[in-house]
């Protein structure tokens, strides 16, 4: 397999991890990484927090690149269009055509936007670094800030942008924020934190249009209630990028169908790749893969562990897949785990907390350092949040590795 050439489309962090390896597994062929941003992958977690709040560029926030993989040809700053699976091709933006034997899908997600009205100077979004560069300039010390969505990331953007001086609006229909993997109860207690720093939140509530000529000068909400500000952040969810896979017959109905060797899967009545010889896998947040631990079948997971997870999984089913070999049959069962820092406070995360039917406060109190754990209709424990707790949880991550599907 020494000429044999992997292409991979997303240089993230999934990217980066299926690279290793494939490396790690024996495949000594040339691998190329193509990517759309100008950067070798770098970290994303601080673009909502500590590189937003203090700046940091490129250098600060690159991942290390190991010695197994100096050798491999980065191609950035144009992305792939389009896939013809049936000839190996891949044509990128510029109109490049490049081979391969064997492909990895890493192209990850970007911010859902909603079509309101009114001018869009002074809409902004966070994904990349670049974004992250643009929204710290834009951000004004003493002015108001609107958010729209109450997740993580417009959590998390809510607190830093406090931190920056701004007068922080979040804006979300949910009735408390991060109320998907938290509930009403762990959200309402968040909320009550976020306050106390000086957020305002309008729950129940959306945005009906931007307001100005041609840049922000304000927003109406539903409600009629006018906000005056210059900046809004959209963070209201994601779309996968799975655009230049069309055209394949491939299932892309929720980001790209995989099975549990990261295999990608066809859509119904068609073969997928399983039944040609074209491996190709898929990796991280594009990746709708299964689990022993996913009672409801194949999930995508945004959490920063699934990419080094699902990377090191797709890299050893690519390596094999072009020695001839085949892949492990071992079931796939990493558990997803995430961190939130918000103010002071760090939130950890096991498992599935948004499956769950309720929840019960193990330790301490919601207001205060506490462990959250979360039960399904069958009150099996499916996942696990803890604030400011971060040690205390460790023991959970065996626990919740016991769930089997025929359980939760
Ligand atoms: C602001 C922010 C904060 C976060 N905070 C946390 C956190 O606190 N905790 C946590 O667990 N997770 C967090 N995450 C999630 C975590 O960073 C992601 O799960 C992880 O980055 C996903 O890696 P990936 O490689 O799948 O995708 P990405 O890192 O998005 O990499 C995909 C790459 O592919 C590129 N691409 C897209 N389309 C094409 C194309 N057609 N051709 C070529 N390239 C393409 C993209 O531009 C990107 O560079 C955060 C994410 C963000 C954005």
């Amino acid at each position: 397999m020494d000429n044999k050439r992997v292409v991979i489309v997303g240089a993230g962090l999934g990217g980066l991890r299926a690279a290793e390896a494939l490396r790690a597994n024996g495949f000594v062929g040339e691998i190329e990484i193509v990517g759309d941003e100008e950067h070798v992958p770098y970290n994303r977690p601080p673009l909502s927090k500590e590189a937003l709040k203090s700046g940091l560029g490129h250098e600060d926030l690159k991942f290390r690149q190991r010695d197994s993989i100096a050798d491999v040809h980065w191609k950035l700053g144009s992305g792939a269009r389009s896939l013809n699976l049936e000839k190996k091709t891949l044509t990128l933006a510029n109109g490049e055509e490049l081979m391969f034997d064997g492909l990895v899908i890493a192209t990850g997600i970007r911010p859902r936007l909603l079509p309101i009205p009114g001018p869009t100077q002074g809409l902004f979004t966070l994904r990349t670094l670049s974004d992250a560069q643009k929204l710290r300039e834009a951000i004004v010390p003493g002015e108001n800030l609107v958010i729209l969505g109450s997740g993580f990331i417009g959590c998390e953007l809510a607190a830093t942008g406090t931190l920056l001086g701004a007068n922080v609006h979040v804006v979300s229909l949910d009735s408390e924020p991060m109320v998907m993997p938290m509930g009403l109860e762990l959200g309402g207690a968040m909320r009550r934190r976020h306050e106390s720093k000086g957020v305002t939140f309008h729950l129940g509530r959306t945005v009906k249009s931007f307001n100005g000529d041609e840049k922000i000068e304000s927003v109406t909400l539903d409600n009629g209630d006018v906000i005056p500000t210059g900046v809004v952040v959209e963070a209201i969810g994601s779309v996968p990028n799975v655009e230049w896979l069309e055209g394949n017959g491939l299932d892309l109905s929720n980001g790209v169908l995989v099975d549990h060797t990261m295999r990608l899967v066809g859509t119904e009545g068609t073969e997928g790749t399983e039944g040609t010889n074209v491996p190709v896998v898929a990796v991280g947040d594009v990746a709708r893969h299964p689990s022993v631990l996913y009672a409801d079948g194949p999930r995508r997971i945004e959490h920063w562990n699934m990419p080094t997870e699902t990377g090191k999984r797709a890299g050893a089913t690519l390596a094999a897949l072009l020695k001839g070999e085949a892949p492990t049959d071992d079931p796939f069962s990493a558990l997803p785990a995430f961190w939130s820092d918000q103010f002071e406070y760090q939130l950890q995360s096991y498992g599935l907390p948004g499956v769950a039917a309720r929840s019960k406060v193990v330790s301490g109190d919601l207001d205060g350092p506490c462990i959250v754990e979360y039960f399904n209709d069958k009150d099996h424990l499916v996942g696990v949040i803890g604030i400011d707790t971060v040690k205390e949880l460790v023991p959970y991550r065996k626990k919740l590795m016991n769930i089997d599907s025929s359980s939760s």
